[in-house]
């Protein structure tokens, strides 16, 4: 019998595809290692149950109104949701703790911790009191999580930031970011950043430790050392796990499924897939220079358009139909794919993308190389990862115009600049892959947090 049987371990994701998706390769990692696993989760963007038959799910209410979901400040609806969660949660995990104390003999299981992710802030004053270790889950890489914790200082001198001629340099408090990438991430509408931060800095200090799921050293580098003498709490850089433990069990979309017969009737490494991911959205305008900049590169490809995502209208409206005429030539749009078997597909030959981290990590996993058009928030430090220190991509400059689009996709899938990104990039999926794989150091890392949360 594994010595983790007859142990529960609590489940709390902040309600975002994004952040959702990890959390679940956690529970499924602990599941295989004998934990079993209970998932608390708010009614807005609440997971399927039914993808998880061998989990528990508890349900609590967040009391966000359809105004509240359709801001544009991510910040404000986590404030929001803070806010208004405690008291539920709170309620929850007493009833499921005193439940799991009556329980007798061989149904009985003592709940060894709460893993919640890093953007809940309340959660360790509720853990405290009812005593029971509180390990963070962090979905950003080490690097990102370390530095933003500088943003509303450097908010303060955003006028000046902008101001300066040399937009291309990298920030000293913030590396590898340019300026440029800062003065737009800056300029986002986010309010009560300072007091959020704050929270988020405090609540992940007086844990019981911090779980970086998709980083590793591999790929964070230095910041690891750096972080443990910052935040002087046991850290683990667990590392992507996206092969053995597949994110689209938890997609809160449905996926279009024929994307993947679509993909086999391509050849190799010729398509292009295009995605923003689960919040980034879009203007009419910007999606017609994508679809023309994708059509005109005379490549096959994927496109995926969310519902909503294009301001002010439905779904595509925006394309005239002449242009979708064309553009139905060689390409394809959905709603949204099963974005981890479309980039494991031998057709795909790049990834324009929005820099999500589920999405770069995912690339990374499969090999393949990226065209970056970041959006917002930590998805311009990705961008920078990807383009400017692993040399696995291609960054579009914030440029969303038709001809750089097309001579980027060309850049990447021909000649030798586009040869040696790939032969980076497969470098680099090799090194992630050997970091997962038995004595790796994110094996490694993993094998010390299963020990950790089992000492509790
Ligand atoms: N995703 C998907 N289908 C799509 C677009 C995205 O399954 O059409 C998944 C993707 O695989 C990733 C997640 O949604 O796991 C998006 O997370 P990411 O961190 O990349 O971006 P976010 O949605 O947080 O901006």
């Amino acid at each position: 019998m594994d010595q983790n049987n007859g142990r529960r371990v609590v489940l709390f994701p902040l309600p975002i595809q994004g952040c959702i998706n990890p959390m679940f390769q956690m529970a499924k990692i602990l599941h295989s290692k004998g934990f079993s696993i209970t998932v608390i989760h708010t009614r807005f963007n609440a997971p399927k149950a039914s993808s998880h038959p061998l989990f528990t799910f508890l349900e609590i209410q967040d009391g966000l109104s359809e105004t509240d979901i359709r801001t544009d400040d991510n910040t404000w609806l986590f404030t929001l949701l803070n806010r208004r969660c405690e008291a539920p949660f709170r309620d929850c995990l007493t009833k499921l703790l005193k439940s799991s104390d009556l329980e007798t003999g061989e149904k009985k299981q003592r709940i060894s911790c709460l893993i919640h992710d890093s953007g809940w802030t309340f959660t360790g004053s509720v853990a405290e009191s009812l005593k029971l270790p509180r390990l963070v889950l962090n979905v950003y890489t080490i690097s990102y999580f370390r530095s933003h914790f500088a943003l509303p200082k450097l908010r303060r001198d955003v006028n000046l930031l902008s101001q300066d001629p040399d937009q291309d340099d990298v920030v000293q408090e913030f590396p590898p970011l340019r300026k440029k990438d800062l003065v737009r991430l800056l300029k986002e509408k986010r309010e009560y950043l300072e007091p959020y931060l704050n929270m988020i800095l405090e609540s992940t200090k007086s844990s019981s430790g911090i779980i970086f799921v998709m980083s590793c050293e591999e790929l964070d580098q230095d910041s690891l050392p750096k972080a443990r003498e910052e935040f002087k709490v046991p850290i683990f850089a667990i590392g992507p796990s996206h092969s053995k433990f597949p994110a689209s069990s938890s997609s809160l979309f449905t996926q279009d499924e024929t994307c993947i017969p679509w993909l086999d009737k391509q050849e190799d490494r010729s398509v292009i897939y295009v995605s923003f991911g689960s919040l980034a959205s879009m203007t009419g305008p910007e999606l017609i220079e994508i679809a023309c900049g994708l059509r005109n590169s005379g490549q096959p490809f994927l496109l995926v358009v969310r519902v909503g995502s294009v301001k002010g209208t439905e779904w595509i409206e925006a394309i005239p139909e002449e242009l979708m005429a064309k553009v139905n030539e060689k390409g394809k749009i959905v709603k949204w794919a099963p974005q981890q078997e479309v980039l494991k597909h031998r057709a795909i030959g790049g990834f324009l993308t929005h820099n999500g981290m589920n999405s770069v990590v995912e690339s990374i996993c499969e090999g393949v190389p990226m065209i970056c058009l970041p959006c917002f928030w930590d998805q311009f430090l990705y961008a920078r990862l990807v383009s400017d220190v692993w040399r696995v991509g291609l960054h579009l400059e914030h440029r969303i115009e038709r001809n750089e689009i097309e001579s980027a996709i060309r850049r990447l899938l021909f000649g030798s600049e586009g040869e040696a990104i790939r032969e980076r990039m497969t470098l680099l999926k090799d090194k992630v892959e050997r970091s997962v794989e038995e004595n790796g150091s994110a094996y490694r890392s993993l094998e010390s947090l299963i020990d950790h949360i089992s000492s509790f």
